[in-house]
């Protein structure tokens, strides 16, 4: 893969999805640089396992370690001020009339871009890398490609920079986000998302599961093992 004199910061929560990213994005750029946002999340855990899976990623290979840069972890408690969803309270997860689920946020992944779009300025990188994927969610309109792409020209509009918005999981379902897993670093960067990264929203480790850990029953849970069990079966085809 030709690497790119590019610099880029991944929105890293912790999760599966944008630890893909990060490995996406190391194997991509000279250099990459982190963004983490404390929003108020009904369980820290997520934030609680990014220092763990940095630490962790570094040890993969000293290309990887010299690549990795900063850290930057933000305080977007204002997120909880404003709305009021089941990922930041202590409320049921239910579907709403507007067809979306009450674990939607409104605006977060606008607000999530923007301000890294604001870092990125000061740390002088040109590409921003998200985990967000039109394929497998809840119908987030947040995470849809047009919205990126919107975004995108919005705020080089607003900045007059030329920042490019890179989705690398957009089209692609979860099995094949576990396939990438394994292409960008082999059964060991399976291993570690599957061991140390977090999805469940109700925020318990528990016991570990063949895909990791969690409740097994809330959305994102069942998302992620039903792409697990997927990838697994396309693997021993
Ligand atoms: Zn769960």
């Amino acid at each position: 893969m030709t690497i790119s004199n590019e610099s880029a910061l991944v929105l890293f929560s912790g999760g599966q999805d944008s630890t893909t990213c990060l490995a996406w994005a190391l194997s991509r750029y000279q250099r990459v640089e982190t963004i983490g946002f404390d929003y108020g999340q009904r369980h820290a855990i997520e934030l609680e396992q990014r220092p763990v899976l940095l630490k962790k990623i570094r040890g993969f290979s000293s290309d990887w370690d010299n690549k990795l840069g900063e850290d930057h972890m933000i305080d977007l408690s204002l997120i909880s001020q404003l709305s009021h969803t089941a990922m930041t309270e202590d409320i049921e997860i239910v579907m709403q009339e507007n067809g979306l689920p009450n674990t939607f946020v409104p605006g977060r992944n606008l607000m999530f871009m923007m301000v890294a779009a604001t870092l990125a300025y000061r740390r002088g990188a040109n590409v921003l890398v998200g985990g967000m994927c039109e394929t497998d969610f809840s119908g987030y309109p947040d995470c849809r490609d047009d919205t990126m792409k919107a975004l995108q020209v919005a705020l080089n509009l607003g900045m007059a920079t030329r920042l490019k918005l890179e989705t690398p999981l957009m089209w692609i379902n979860k099995a094949q986000t576990w396939q990438l897993a394994e292409q960008l670093g082999g059964a060991n960067l399976v291993d570690l998302i599957r061991a140390d990264t977090h999805t469940c929203y109700l925020g318990q480790r528990g016991e570990l599961h063949p895909w990791g850990h969690g409740c097994g029953t809330c959305p994102a849970c069942a998302l992620r093992a039903n792409g697990y069990s997927e990838y697994v079966a396309e693997k021993t085809a």
